[in-house]
């Protein structure tokens, strides 16, 4: 998708058809330039500031302002014009989905990518975080006119700023493998005030569309993630671990608990020639 160039001194959503190109190999040069104005100047240009009543542009998620906004309402997000509106962010498959995962929520999608492999925003809006996390690597959250936020985790290389515009299927930098990930992709996640929604619920995203072309957003769209939630954290409460002290051994431990080696190895994603060090833990059931 191509848009029209044009200068940087564009303020917000209505300068949608302004954006400048971000064509590959200069993005992060022309990612770079400054913006032509300030957002505590113009908070009216921020990409569903109303909803919110926040930007953000250090803290990933903040829960505390945007919680309990869908007690009584529904509302109605428009996705797009067209199916092909959605503009994938990379074009390898899911390799993971959403939902619960040995034992532990994932809130977003993993999709196949190598590294320096280019992210693209799914839809346009305006780069909210462009940051290093411990957990997400380098990270790129976008917030969408119509209120979603996307989020692009793991990047090998940032190419935007807090306050960029980008246009749908914008460049946001490069895939890799940073933070807590094992393996090149990028998880992808979307968001509504802060709340993560199952992506698969609006977008195909085998084929690279949208499902609906309007989703009507209520209490029940997050009731699955707070129900597997609480499965998740019940789960995590059952589950009893072993303290190594000196001496111990897998075999000691398998013995101890009556769990086989080869159980041990799995359930806490080591091998059964891994030296275990004094105090760490090891999960035996
Ligand atoms: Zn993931």
């Amino acid at each position: 998708m191509h848009a029209q160039s044009t200068g940087t001194d564009i303020g917000g959503p209505e300068g949608l058809d302004l954006f400048d190109e971000l064509s590959e190999g200069e993005g992060a040069e022309a990612a770079g330039m400054p913006t032509a104005w300030d957002v505590n100047d113009s908070l009216s240009y921020i990409p569903g500031y109303d909803m919110y009543c926040h930007w953000n542009t250090d803290v990933i998620f903040d829960h505390s302002g945007t919680k309990g906004h869908f007690d009584h309402d529904t509302l109605r997000l428009q996705l797009g014009e067209h199916a092909c509106d959605l503009n994938m962010p990379c074009p390898g498959g899911v390799t993971s989905g959403y939902g619960m995962r040995r034992g532990r929520m994932h809130y977003g999608v993993d999709l196949d990518l190598e590294t320096g492999d280019t992210v693209r925003a799914a839809f346009p809006g305006m780069v909210r975080i462009s940051k290093y996390n411990k957990t997400f690597g380098n990270v790129v959250v976008v917030r969408h006119y119509n209120g979603l936020e996307t989020v692009y985790a793991h990047l090998s290389k940032r190419s935007v700023e807090p306050g960029d515009l980008v246009e749908g299927g914008g460049l946001l930098g490069l895939g890799g493998n940073t933070g807590r990930s094992y393996g090149s992709h990028l998880h992808f996640e979307v968001r509504f005030l802060d709340q993560p929604i199952d992506p698969a619920l609006l977008f195909d995203l085998e084929h690279g569309s949208l499902r609906t072309l309007e989703y009507d957003l209520h209490k029940g769209s997050f009731a699955r993630m707070a129900a597997a939630k609480v499965a998740a954290q019940r789960t995590q409460a059952s589950r009893k671990f072993h303290t190594v002290r000196r001496g111990d051994t897998l075999s000691a431990i398998s013995r101890r608990y009556g769990v086989r080696v080869s159980e041990l190895c799995r359930i806490n994603g080591i091998s059964d020639r891994s030296t275990l060090s004094i105090g760490q833990r090891i999960r035996y059931n």
